[in-house]
C-alpha cells in the first residue's frame, strides 16, 4: 500500500440494505393533497417509528411493514429479502379507525395531538396483528405484564402496511440542537474525521461503569457516539431530561470534546431485549457507526431475559449480515486492590474489594439526598440526580 493509500478516508459504513432512505416529499403538493385525505392521529411510539422510517434510521425500510415482512421477522429474525431485522414496525389502527378509514388507499397521519398531518400513507395491505405470536417471538413471553408485550397488546387489532411521503418531521420543543438524523451524524462524523465510531444505547443515567465502558471502547476506535432513546420509556425509567442533564455534565468533565459526542435516538423502547439489541444495532449502522456497544442486560426488563443473551444471539448472524461490530462488556465496577475501574475479566480480586451498588440502594441512597461514592457516580451526576428526586 502507498502512503496515499493508507492515509486516503475509508468509505463510511454502508447503511443497512446499502442506502441511506429518506422520505421527505414535497410539503406543499403533499400538505394539499392530505387536507382532503382520511386522517389517522397516531401514538406516540408510532410517531417514534415514523420519525426513524423518514430520516432512514430503520433504512432500508421506505413504510410501515406489510404482513409477509411482518412475518418474516416474527419467525425469522429476517425481511423478506433476507435481509437481517429483529423487532417488526407496523401501524396499528382500532376497528373504528379501520372503518372511519374505509377502503382509502391514501391516509394522512398526524400526531395525537391533532397536528397538521405529518405524512402520507400509501395503504398497500390491511392484515391482522398476530400479537401473541408476535410477543412470544419477538419478547419471549406472552406475559401482559412486560412492558413492550403491554403496548403490543394494547395497540389496535389491524396494521395498515405501505410506503411513506413525509410532509415533515414531528415537531419537537426538546433537545433541539441534539436531534440530529442519520445523514447529520455522518456529515458530523466526516467533518470530526472519525472513520470507527462507537455507538452506545442507554436509557439511563451514565455512572461510572458506563463511562469505563465507553472509554474502553474509545480507546480502539476514533470516537464515540452516547445515544440516548428519548422515545416512550416505562414511567419508572428516569426521565429523558434529567438524563440529558447528566450527559451534558459528564461530558463538560470527563470526556474529550473532539472524540466525543452526544445525539439523541427518538426511538421508543420495547424492551425486547436480545431483539431489540440486534435492531438498535442496526439502526446505529445508519446513524453511521461501524462498532456498538452491548452490555449485560441490553434492552432488558425485570427477569424475562438472561443477562448474556443479548451478546449471544449476535452469534446467530454472520458478521456481514449485521454489518456493524458488537462490542461486548461484562459489568464493571471500582475496585480498591486494582485501585481503578475494572471487570471480573480484568480484575482478580473478591466481591469484597469492588464498589457496586444495587439499583435500588442507589435509588435510595439519591432519594435520602446522598451522593453515591465517587467511584460509582461522578459527584456532578448525583447532584442532578438528588436534584431531580427532590422534585418529585
Ligand atoms: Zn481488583
Amino acid at each position: 500500500m502507498s502512503d496515499t493509500e493508507s492515509i486516503a478516508p475509508l468509505e463510511p459504513i454502508a447503511p443497512h440494505g446499502g442506502a441511506l432512505v429518506d422520505l421527505m416529499g414535497d410539503p406543499d403538493a403533499l400538505a394539499t393533497e392530505a387536507a382532503n385525505l382520511p386522517k389517522l392521529a397516531i401514538s406516540t411510539r408510532e410517531l417514534s417509528d415514523l420519525e426513524m422510517l423518514a430520516t432512514g434510521a430503520l433504512s432500508p425500510l421506505t413504510g410501515f411493514q406489510g404482513e409477509h415482512d411482518y412475518r418474516s421477522v416474527i419467525e425469522t429474525m429476517h425481511l423478506e429479502s433476507g435481509l437481517a431485522w429483529a423487532i417488526p414496525v407496523v401501524l396499528s389502527v382500532s376497528d373504528e379507525d379501520r372503518h372511519r378509514i374505509g377502503g382509502a388507499d391514501s391516509i394522512a397521519l398526524a400526531d395525537a395531538e391533532g397536528s397538521d398531518p405529518l405524512a402520507v400513507l400509501r395503504v398497500s395491505e390491511v392484515f391482522p396483528r398476530d400479537k401473541v405470536t408476535e410477543a412470544a417471538k419477538v419478547y419471549g413471553t406472552e406475559d401482559g405484564e412486560h412492558p413492550g408485550v403491554k403496548a403490543v397488546y394494547q395497540a389496535g387489532d389491524v396494521c395498515l402496511a405501505g410506503t411513506i411521503e413525509m410532509i415533515r418531521l414531528p415537531a419537537h420543543d426538546n433537545f433541539v440542537e441534539y436531534r440530529l438524523t442519520p445523514a447529520q451524524t455522518r456529515s458530523e462524523f466526516k467533518e470530526r474525521g472519525w472513520r470507527t465510531v462507537v455507538g452506545f444505547q442507554t436509557r439511563n443515567p451514565i455512572h461510572r461503569a458506563h463511562e469505563y465502558i465507553q472509554k474502553c471502547a474509545l480507546e480502539i476506535v476514533d470516537g464515540l457516539l452516547v445515544h440516548p432513546l428519548v422515545g416512550a420509556t416505562k414511567s419508572d425509567d428516569v426521565p429523558p431530561d434529567v438524563r440529558m442533564r447528566c450527559y451534558e455534565a459528564l461530558f463538560e468533565g470527563y470526556y474529550p470534546k473532539d472524540r466525543a459526542m452526544v445525539s439523541v435516538f427518538p426511538a421508543a423502547m420495547r424492551y425486547a431485549g436480545p431483539r431489540e439489541a440486534i435492531w438498535h444495532a442496526i439502526c446505529r449502522k445508519n446513524y453511521g457507526c461501524t462498532h456498538f456497544i452491548v452490555g449485560r442486560d441490553h434492552a432488558g426488563v425485570g427477569s424475562y431475559y438472561g443477562t448474556y443473551e443479548a451478546q449471544e444471539l449476535f452469534e446467530e448472524f454472520e458478521p456481514d449480515e449485521l454489518g456493524i461490530m458488537p462490542l461486548k462488556f461484562e459489568h464493571s465496577f471500582w475496585c480498591e486492590r486494582c485501585e481503578g475501574m475494572a471487570s471480573p475479566k480484568t480484575c482478580p480480586h473478591g466481591e469484597a474489594e469492588r464498589v457496586s451498588l444495587s439499583g435500588t440502594k442507589v435509588r435510595e441512597m439519591l432519594r435520602a439526598g446522598d451522593r453515591p461514592p465517587q467511584e460509582f457516580s461522578r459527584p456532578e451526576v448525583a447532584d442532578i440526580l438528588i436534584e431531580a428526586m427532590r422534585g418529585h
